[in-house]
């Protein structure tokens, strides 16, 4: 018996289905492909993401220990000066997506 479906095993469902099975909730991923894609997808991931990454033991995996949070940032071609502000939680991690998804523990097909 599961509690949570859950569409799609990419990046984002495979986290949830994840962090839902730590807090005891059984959740059941579909997926539509036979096989992860060979899709070349995002080049990194950018602000709170890498931090739950770090609080899983993703991060030491992928890229060894967290450093500090960014001092700046290019969005939409501006420079976001990131020493400004008085908390500042954006960390980068410059890990390719297939990667990222490929050390996410997945539950075994069935
Ligand atoms: C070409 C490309 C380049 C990109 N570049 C960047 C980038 O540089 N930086 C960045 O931050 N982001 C980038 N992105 C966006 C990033 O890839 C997405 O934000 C990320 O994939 C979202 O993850 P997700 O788990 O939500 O969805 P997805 O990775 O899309 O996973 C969804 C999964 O659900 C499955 N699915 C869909 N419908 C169903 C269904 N009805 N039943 C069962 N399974 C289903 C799909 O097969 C897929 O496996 C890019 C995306 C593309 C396509």
């Amino acid at each position: 018996m599961q509690d949570v479906v859950i569409a799609g095993a990419g990046p984002n469902g495979l986290m949830l289905a994840c962090e839902l099975a730590l807090a005891g909730i059984r959740p059941l991923v579909l997926e539509r492909l036979p096989e992860p894609t060979e899709e070349n997808r995002a080049n990194g991931l950018v602000g709170q993401v890498v931090c739950l990454l770090d609080r899983r033991g993703l991060h030491d995996r992928l890229a060894g220990p967290i450093g500090p949070p960014a001092p700046a940032f290019v969005f939409g071609g501006m420079r976001l000066d990131l020493t400004l502000p008085e908390h500042n939680s954006l960390h980068i991690l410059g890990v390719p997506q297939r990667q990222v998804a490929a050390i996410t523990p997945r539950p075994s097909p069935r």
